[in-house]
């Protein structure tokens, strides 16, 4: 009995694969690795949140964030003879304390800097409640571009008091079109 059950089990498991490998491209099958690398010494609790914040942005773009800490993940790619190839949709992003920004020597009107290569993020003391709406609107800027910024939703340049009260009910998000952007940038480094 318990053999025929397994099978059963397996046969199922078997069948269920193949009813939802169609939808594949629809929700929540793009993967997004963030390493991240803490030269600002958030607090655990804190950056755990931020993190929670952005996988939910990012969640309604169908979009499913791994998270990495930088310097364990370094070591682990550097330890290993034979590292495993990297994601290719793996995006570095550094916080740093808000005291650097000028040793960027660039201006920055939304906290922090986006770029091809990965983002840093500057952490001001007061608003770390928000850090985690500002990482995933420089996240943004890796995947859209430096020019990114549009006149609603997460990717505002600056983001005001509205904007604030809209990420306290969870509505600062991107807009329709940048979701399906970030969606065709992330397939595309996947393909790579
Ligand atoms: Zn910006």
């Amino acid at each position: 009995m318990e053999k025929l059950i397994r099978g059963w089990l397996m046969a199922s498991v078997a069948l269920a694969s193949l009813v939802t490998s169609p939808a594949r491209a629809i929700a929540g099958d793009l993967k997004l690795t963030v390493v991240i690398y803490d030269h600002a010494h958030v607090n655990a609790e804190t950056l755990r949140a931020a993190e929670n914040t952005t996988s939910e942005i990012f969640g309604r773009a169908g979009v499913q964030v791994v998270w990495r800490e930088g310097f364990a993940y370094a070591a682990e790619r550097r330890n290993v003879l034979n590292p495993p190839p990297e994601d290719p949709a793996t995006l570095i992003v550094k916080l740093q304390p808000e005291s650097e920004t000028a040793r960027y020597g660039v201006a920055s009107v939304c906290g922090g800097l986006g770029f091809a290569s990965g983002a840093i993020v500057f952490v001001r003391r007061f608003d770390v409640v928000w850090l985690g709406y500002i990482m995933a609107h420089e996240l943004g800027h890796i995947l859209l571009g430096p020019n990114a910024h549009s006149v609603v939703g997460i990717m505002r340049g600056t983001l005001r008091n509205e904007d604030w009260e809209k990420a306290a009910q969870g509505t600062l998000v991107f807009t329709r079109l940048q979701n399906q952007q970030i969606r065709t940038r992330i397939d595309e480094r996947g393909r790579r």
